[in-house]
């Protein structure tokens, strides 16, 4: 059984998302806010606004907005032929790629976060991706032959891929390598619709793709905006816990959306690059809070890889915002780290647990 990548489950699922995080934001109320719904990046965004930017429609600043993530896919996507990405993709060159300076520094804050953890986090790993059923060539699910595992593994490295901002350039070591930048591309898309936003005046909003998000001032009212963690249950959609966001941006990763069950084992689109196989622990879900998307989106991968013991450590170590939920037979159990914790009581009563 797969979920997600099939249209009409990823539709579904985005509307749910979507509902989540209505209920948890706007729904007190709705008619104040302005709203602007999309497609990107094989997923839905949204934005909602307390008020329009001087002298724009609703209109005018979705065209604006879509420009930018048009550009953004234009340098980045995978499921495009023609993207930058997707031609040095294409290249079976060893020698330095030009590329625009702002998917070379993408690459460059991908590449730190693989150094700081130990490869955990790894943009090369699309080849395995593929190998699994998963990403552009995606084929129906069968389990892969060891020997088949580790022939890919030989392409796929973050050290075997170097970047240069002077001029912005990135290199293959090996002819075969494949960048995927899928867990830091919806995050660093929030970024920029953000970044525009702010450009453009506005000061209280709500951006959102796949997901991942971004909140800046307060809701009509004052009130802060409210976000949904979800309960990382592949067959409903219930509220786990309810967050409170201030300009702050956050970010989920979970093994229950997109994944594969076979002879009771769940197969999921996060793959350990330690192993070339699926991550395999009680991990469910890692939702991540800081105050740049692409790093929440990253970083909640990255932890995911990692597992309940190593990825909390490392975001302790870190001194970032996590919450971690695992599965304990047919329940769940939390934990976070001291940042996250922190947060919680220095904005007041910032997170509800809806369950206790
Ligand atoms: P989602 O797309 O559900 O928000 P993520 O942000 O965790 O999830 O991104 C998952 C995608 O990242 C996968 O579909 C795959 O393309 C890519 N990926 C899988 N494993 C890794 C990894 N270890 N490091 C970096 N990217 C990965
Ligand atoms: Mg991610």
């Amino acid at each position: 059984m797969r979920w997600s990548l099939s249209a009409p489950i990823r539709v579904w699922t985005c509307l749910l998302m979507l509902l989540a995080v209505l209920l948890a934001s706007g729904c007190s109320d709705p008619d104040t806010l302005v709203e602007i719904h999309g497609s990107t990046m094989g997923t839905t965004y949204s934005i909602k606004l307390v008020e329009l930017p001087l002298s724009l429609t609703a209109d005018t600043l979705k065209a604006q907005l879509d420009a930018r993530l048009d550009a953004v896919n234009g340098l980045m996507s995978t499921y495009r032929p023609d993207s930058e990405l997707s031609r040095f993709n294409a290249s079976r060159s060893t020698d330095w790629f030009p590329v625009d300076p702002e998917l070379a520094d993408l690459v460059a804050r991908a590449q730190s976060i693989s150094a700081l953890s130990d490869g955990a986090f790894d943009i090369t790993v699309g080849p395995l991706v593929n190998l699994w059923g998963f990403g552009p060539d995606a084929h129906p699910f069968r389990v892969p032959d060891p020997q088949t595992i580790e022939k890919v593994r030989a392409r796929v490295g973050h050290d075997k891929l170097d970047v240069r901002d002077q001029p912005p350039a990135l290199r293959k070591h090996h002819p075969e390598l494949y960048v995927d930048l899928s867990a830091i591309a919806k995050g660093y898309g929030v970024d920029q619709l953000a970044d525009l936003l702010d450009r453009l005046g506005a000061t209280a909003y709500l951006a959102e793709i796949g997901g991942e998000l971004m909140a800046r001032g307060n809701k009509p009212g004052g009130q802060p905006w409210r976000i949904a963690i979800e309960r990382p249950d592949a067959t409903s959609r219930t509220v786990y816990r309810i967050v409170t966001l201030e300009d702050d941006a956050m970010a989920t990763s979970g093994d229950y959306r997109n994944f594969y069950e076979k002879d009771g084992q769940i197969y999921s689109h996060t793959i350990d690059p330690g192993t070339g196989r699926p991550v395999a622990h009680a991990l469910a879900s890692v939702t991540v809070i800081t105050e740049n998307c692409a790093t929440a989106d990253a970083l909640a991968t990255t932890f995911l890889v990692l597992g309940p013991e190593r990825g909390l450590a490392l975001a302790e170590s870190l001194g970032i915002g996590a919450f971690f939920v695992s599965r304990v037979g047919d329940d769940y159990a939390h934990s976070a780290t001291t940042a996250f914790e922190a947060s919680v009581s220095e904005k007041g009563l910032r997170v509800s647990h809806l369950e206790d």
